[in-house]
């Protein structure tokens, strides 16, 4: 068993970033991630607001941190982290049939799509139902598709879908919406865009694949609407239970640390998207991991 300074658990943004600090500071650092290296940005079709980077696709983004991170010797592996105990001085994570050793932690395990929560919802993916415009759209060019949710990703990806499908619905449960202003104003100008507000998807149709969904709006009214994909953007949530022994979640999950990114834990620290927080973006996520590296690498000086 390979022994490391530093186990990094998730390899989106904040992990990779906190690589990229920690290795640059002489330490060996393992990054371990579940599904895909890069993080939930590579579904992001184009990213406007960070800071130095006017425009970049995310997977570009993605790639290019990941590719940063690897050069300056940072290990990646896939793995999912189903347990981790504490020996004396170090930790043992279990991923598959493999153990890990480090000497502190750093917990970037971000956060998951949410689901609806309707009958039929799991057995649809694939068949209509999708929780990323950026990979499946292209499925559905000149078709009728909807968008579920108010926030920037619901936003973003019915302006996607919008170059590509017949038709966008874009159905939020509020009047107003969650996500930047900039997004709302250039989904007002596209003609392909129909707004369905106040209502929510509370049935899916089709067998084996999508073919409508059931609206019902705030006063209980229902109707049909045909369509064969839909876009499920209705935000994200915490994976953090095999965890939960060394640092605190909040009741929806979120590690509860501070800006510092400490846990209860000596040696264990968390960052990015998987944190209790206002705010979470690209940039926060890069904070978040500068600071935990930092903090984790001070932390084994001290040692
Ligand atoms: P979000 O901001 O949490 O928005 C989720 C949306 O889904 C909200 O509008 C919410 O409605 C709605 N919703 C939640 N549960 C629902 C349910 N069961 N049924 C129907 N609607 C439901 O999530 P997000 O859009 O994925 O964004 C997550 C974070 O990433 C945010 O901080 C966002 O700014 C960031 N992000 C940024 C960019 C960018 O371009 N900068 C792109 C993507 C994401 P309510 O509004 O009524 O709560």
């Amino acid at each position: 068993m390979t022994g490391y300074d530093i186990i990094i658990v998730g390899g989106g943004t904040a992990g990779l970033t906190a690589a990229i600090y920690a290795r640059r500071a002489g330490k060996t650092v393992l990054v371990l991630e579940a599904v895909g290296f890069g993080g939930q940005i590579t579904s992001s079709p184009l990213v406007e607001n960070y800071p130095g980077l006017p425009a970049v696709s995310g997977s570009d983004y993605a790639a290019a941190l990941t590719a940063q991170a690897k050069a300056l010797g940072a290990e990646t592996k896939f793995g999912q982290v189903t347990g981790v105990q504490r020996e004396g001085d170090h930790f043992l994570l279990t991923a598959g049939r493999k153990t890990f050793e480090a000497r502190a932690l750093i917990l970037c395990t971000g956060a998951r799509h949410r689901k609806l929560g309707l009958d039929r919802e799991e057995a649809l993916v694939g068949q209509g139902v999708s929780y990323c415009a950026v990979c499946d759209g292209a499925f559905f060019k000149d078709k009728a598709v909807a968008v579920v949710g108010g926030g920037d990703s619901a936003l973003q990806s019915a302006l996607f879908l919008s170059d590509l499908a017949r038709e966008v619905t874009l159905i939020h449960r509020r009047q107003e919406f969650r996500g930047q202003e900039a997004y709302v104003r250039a989904i007002g100008q596209r003609g392909n865009i129909h707004l369905a507000l106040e209502c929510q998807v509370t049935q899916l149709q089709g067998e084996p694949a999508l073919t409508g969904v059931t609206l019902t709006d705030k006063a209980g009214a229902q109707r049909q609407l045909p369509l064969e994909g839909l876009f499920v953007e209705v935000g994200q949530e915490p994976d953090n239970g095999a965890f939960a022994a060394l640092a605190e979640l909040d009741q929806g999950g979120y590690f509860l640390a501070g800006e510092d990114c400490r846990t209860r834990t000596p040696g264990v620290f968390v960052a990015g998207d998987c944190r209790a927080k206002e705010l979470r973006q690209l940039t926060t996520a890069a904070a978040d991991g500068s600071v935990a590296a930092t903090a984790a690498c001070r932390w084994l000086d001290g040692q």
